[in-house]
């Protein structure tokens, strides 16, 4: 007699691709099912976990980065093993994975930005924010960057929370930098930075910033920082004002804002300016390929037709000179090998986190997604968990629908065999645990919560065992 999926008889087999907060709450809610009897591997592009927590969370956040223990505890619970180094779509196929599963869920997050379509927008000295996050994070693709940081202005573009981290880390004293995880080279380069101003461009109106008030407040808190804004920036359309009655972060953000603008002394060494109702719409060449400067046009509200304000340009310019220009104005998914994909939404095509064929719109049995390359790359680390629940309760009804894959296909020494086929140096949960402790070992001698490694060469070197160089 065959038995149903999830039961002791036949334990349900889960691989979930990507290992950030997407992922192990997809993992956490599978584990809490009273009735379940599941075993999941979770793979992982990096050698470590953790995704954006370690890669995207900035270095003066760790007491975020706390909600990595309640990540550490899945991944010693029994059911689950993890896979890092491996690499959907091109170590794994998704073929081969759903030869060897019963469900898998895509929690690969969003790894690229979105561009701002305007003229200039890739000379040099113009960044997405997103590579900016990863260069100070020690991310392996970004690390070895260099950033000029000798001109004395920056412009960040966007007004969300990651704009808050990237111009925040431009003018925070290094000093207190050089007791978080920041990345060595970094650290050194923001110890040399010349910049001594950093604007925020918002292209709406304060009514409609896309940051929290914890961010902004700490602006005003940052050692040696002015935060400058113009009070006329500040003054409000009726449908604003309207909409800060209901938005309690929004006439919160407004409030911090003002206190902002009546500040009158200006005299530390370095300021925080925000404005609003500006787009940039050109970055101008200095000739040899660098930014020097951005133009910038004065933008007023515009009501859609779903009744939401936009930015509309009315044709008055500006140019505000500027060596460095990082984008912050959203990540961006990309596809996944042989996994439909919204070019319009930049999503897994999906409805309600099941993967569906992009032919008819129906389910594609046992496939599922979660986080943001579910629903866009918006919301906090905690958005995630709810978020996941919903795929998790999918994955659960869809359950006994499945066929599931055959007793021989679902040992789990298979996938071991396979990788080892393939000859891929995959590490397990054991192995990053040697990693984690090299890195928080260094971080001690040097007062510091950890040093990372920063390459993945390295990354192996430590974990088999060999000395970093
Ligand atoms: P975000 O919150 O979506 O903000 C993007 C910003 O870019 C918005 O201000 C948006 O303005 C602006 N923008 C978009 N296209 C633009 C264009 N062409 N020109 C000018 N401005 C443009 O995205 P994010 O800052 O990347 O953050 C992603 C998510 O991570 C958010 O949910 C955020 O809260 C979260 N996060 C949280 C923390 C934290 O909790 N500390 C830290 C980092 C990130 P419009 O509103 O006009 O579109």
């Amino acid at each position: 007699m065959e038995h149903a999926l999830g039961t002791v008889e036949r334990p349900l087999r889960v691989a979930i691709i990507g290992a950030g907060p997407a992922g192990f709450y997809a993992a956490e809610a599978l584990l809490k099912q009273p009735t379940l009897t599941v075993s999941i591997d979770i793979f992982n592009h990096f050698p470590y976990p953790y995704g954006l927590v370690r890669d995207g969370v900035a270095p003066d956040h760790q007491s975020i980065k706390a909600v990595t223990r309640v990540y550490d505890k899945l991944l010693q619970d029994p059911r689950v093993r993890y896979f890092g180094n491996v690499t959907f779509g091109a170590d794994v196929t998704r073929d081969e994975i759903l030869r060897l599963y019963d469900q898998v869920v895509y929690a690969v997050g969003a790894q690229s930005d979105r561009h701002m379509d305007i003229p200039g927008e890739d000379l040099d000295g113009s960044f997405p924010a997103t590579i900016f996050v990863g260069w100070y994070n020690g991310h392996p693709d970004y690390a070895d960057l260099d950033f000029d940081l000798s001109g004395e202005r920056a412009v960040v573009v966007g007004v969300g929370n990651v704009a808050v981290d990237v111009a925040r880390i431009l003018v925070r004293d290094p000093d207190e930098l050089a007791a978080t995880d920041i990345s060595d080279v970094a650290l050194e380069r923001l110890r040399h930075s010349q910049i001594r101003e950093v604007v925020i461009l918002g292209r709406r109106g304060p009514a409609q910033a896309a940051f929290t008030s914890q961010e902004l407040k700490e602006f005003g808190e940052l050692k040696g920082v002015n935060v400058v804004i113009d009070p006329a920036d500040l003054e409000l359309d009726p449908d604003s004002q309207e909409a800060l009655a209901i938005d309690k972060v929004a006439a919160r953000n407004m409030e911090l804002l003002r206190g902002y603008a009546a500040r009158t002394d200006h005299s530390r060494p370095r300021t925080l300016r925000i404005r609003f109702l500006v787009s940039p719409v050109e970055l101008i060449d200095d000739h040899v390929g660098s930014v020097k400067a951005v133009r910038i046009e004065r933008n007023r509200l515009e009501k859609n037709r779903q009744g939401k304000l936009l930015s509309r340009g009315i044709g008055e310019y500006e140019v505000l000179p500027a060596t460095l220009v990082l984008r912050s104005v959203g990540y961006r998914s990309v596809p996944l090998k042989g996994v439909p994909f919204d070019q319009t939404t930049y999503t897994i095509m999906n409805i309600g986190g099941r993967v569906v064929d992009p032919h008819d719109t129906e389910p594609l049995p046992g496939e599922y997604v979660v986080g943001w390359a579910k629903r866009g790359p918006n919301g906090i680390i905690g958005t995630n968990k709810p978020d996941a629940v919903a795929t998790v309760q999918a994955m659960l009804a869809d359950a006994p629908t499945l066929l599931g894959v055959s007793a021989e296909s679902r040992d789990p020494a298979r996938v071991d065999a396979l990788l080892r086929a393939k000859g891929i140096d995959y590490v397990s949960f054991e192995d990053w645990q040697v990693l984690d402790r090299h890195e928080t070992e260094q971080g001690t001698k040097a007062g510091r919560p950890r040093v990372k490694v920063t390459s993945v060469a390295e990354m192996l070197k430590v974990i088999r065992g060999k000395k970093a160089t």
